[in-house]
């Protein structure tokens, strides 16, 4: 694929020279924006495809730093800056990680400065940044997967909803709060009261950015993502995940960034049909098809976090960019050329069809003492990289702190490792091999992907079904 483009040296100073590019061509270089672990799978990706990397994010991710050509450090969300330092660098194409930045405009930013990006423009990013108008745009396009929703922008009328219910439901503020601000009945609340004081607490400190809610009814089923690239008119699935939310065993404790997360050798997950696969892809083709038909085209990664049913998938909510850590279980098994596809999605133009491994995978995070509720940073980490790779596993740094040669933790998520087999035993072994050179006081789930917890998971569904 070629384009003709022009870049400026960036200091404003000597005029843009035209120069014709191949991004096909070995070397390209891509600018990627965050430092987390789903950022490290992403520059690996992108550096097997052969891309140079320029990395911008907020922390010393090493992972990313030893893969990157150049890194800038500081504030994801500072956009200008960012696009400033990616035409110095002759970016020719961009890899937007968070969801701040896409928040803040950064995809619209990079493109008026001929750096085409994977990312949605700012309008589009709606689809994540606003609960409500997600909501609104299903029901008023039909779109399936729907489940009951009210909104509310004053204590008077919750409280009359609430005094007025038979029913649980879930409390979800409308913007981004770090994947910390919904509160599920019998989880987070369990009384009418409880309800009311988080309805106020939303209404008085504008949670999630303005003084409005939505509630929904509560969906019972087991989670699942499906993660996929859109070029603003195609959707091309990745294989199904799931994430595991909760910070301790057997899905207890408060909600975090995600624990870890498992994907099977056949891209589905063994509580999910056939069926309830097609269902979620339809939800999600049908969203890009509104998004195009209201004149703000998806384009970028589409993550819909569905609920298996008794019926079909429900929408939960959407993410605009690769889920962490779900995109540690897709990106290491990505068989197709990764710059490619970023730069054909960018284009408008992807494929119709993207070659994944036929592999199944374990992720675990490694987190902080505390992580979930007072995360202890400042405790040191020892890892054997060597070690982890002769396991056959995947190391992804994430937000760590290195010092004189030392890694400590922040109050974030540290690293992940991904073990990778033909079936789900053997990843979740070699991700626990991994797990055993890594030392120092940390917590990690180790029941993620155990064959024993995922049977519990397929017959929680199936009697599920039954009923
Ligand atoms: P969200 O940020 O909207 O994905 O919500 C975070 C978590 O809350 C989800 O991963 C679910 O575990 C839970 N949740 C969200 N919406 C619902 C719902 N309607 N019914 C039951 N649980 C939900």
């Amino acid at each position: 694929m070629e384009r003709q483009e022009s870049f400026s040296d960036g200091f404003g100073s000597s005029p843009a020279k035209p120069f014709r590019l191949s991004l096909s061509c070995l070397g390209v270089r891509v600018l990627v924006v965050g430092g987390g672990g789903r950022e490290h799978a992403i520059v690996e990706a992108l550096r097997r495809s052969g891309a140079e990397i320029f990395a911008a994010m907020a922390n010393q991710n090493p992972g990313i730093r030893r893969a990157s050509k150049d890194v800038l450090l500081g504030d994801v969300t500072a956009v200008d800056r960012i696009v400033e330092w990616a035409i110095s660098r002759q970016a020719e194409l961009a890899v937007i990680g968070p969801e701040a930045p896409l928040e803040r405009g950064i995809v619209d930013a990079l493109e008026a400065a001929s750096v085409p990006t994977v990312g949605p423009s700012r309008a589009a990013a709606a689809l994540e940044t606003d609960k409500e108008f997600t909501r609104v745009l299903m029901r008023e396009s039909g779109i399936p997967g729907l489940p009951q929703f009210w909104s509310f922008d004053n204590l008077g009328a919750f409280e009359e909803f609430v005094n007025d219910s038979d029913f649980e439901f879930v409390i979800k503020p409308l913007g981004l709060t770090g994947g910390k601000g919904v509160r599920v009945w019998g989880d987070h609340f369990r009384t009418k009261e409880e309800a009311l004081t988080y309805g106020r607490e939303i209404l008085e400190k504008k949670i999630g950015g303005t003084a409005r809610f939505i509630v929904e009814e509560k969906l019972v089923g087991e989670e699942f993502s499906l993660q996929a690239f859109c070029d603003g008119t195609r959707l091309v699935p990745m294989p199904l995940a799931q994430d595991h939310k909760r910070a301790y065993e057997g899905d207890k404790g408060p909600n975090t960034g995600g624990m870890g997360s498992y994907s099977d050798a056949d891209h589905l997950l063994p509580f999910v049909t056939k069926d309830d696969h097609a269902h979620a892809i339809e939800t999600m083709s049908k969203t890009v098809e509104a998004m195009a038909a209201r004149g703000t085209p998806f384009k970028g990664i589409l993550y819909g976090g569905f609920m298996a049913t008794r019926e079909r998938p429900q929408l939960l909510e959407y993410n605009v960019r690769f889920a962490d850590p779900e995109s540690m279980n897709v990106l290491p098994i990505l068989e197709s050329d990764f710059v490619d596809i970023c730069a054909r999605l960018a284009d408008g133009n992807l494929p119709s069809s993207v070659k994944f491994a036929l592999r199944a995978t374990v992720c675990k995070y490694v987190v902080p003492m505390g992580y979930g509720s007072h995360p202890k940073a400042g405790e040191q980490l020892k890892v054997d990289e060597l070690s982890i790779q002769q396991t056959g596993a995947k190391l992804y740094y994430a937000s760590v702190d290195e010092k004189g040669g030392h890694l400590y933790t922040t109050t974030s998520r540290s690293l992940a490792v991904v073990g990778i087999a033909r079936n789900l035993e053997d990843a979740e072994s070699i991700s626990e091999e991994a797990l055993a050179f890594v030392a120092g006081s940390f917590y990690a789930r180790r029941d993620i992907g155990k064959p024993e917890i995922v049977r519990l998971k397929v017959e929680r569904m199936s009697r599920i079904r039954q009923d």
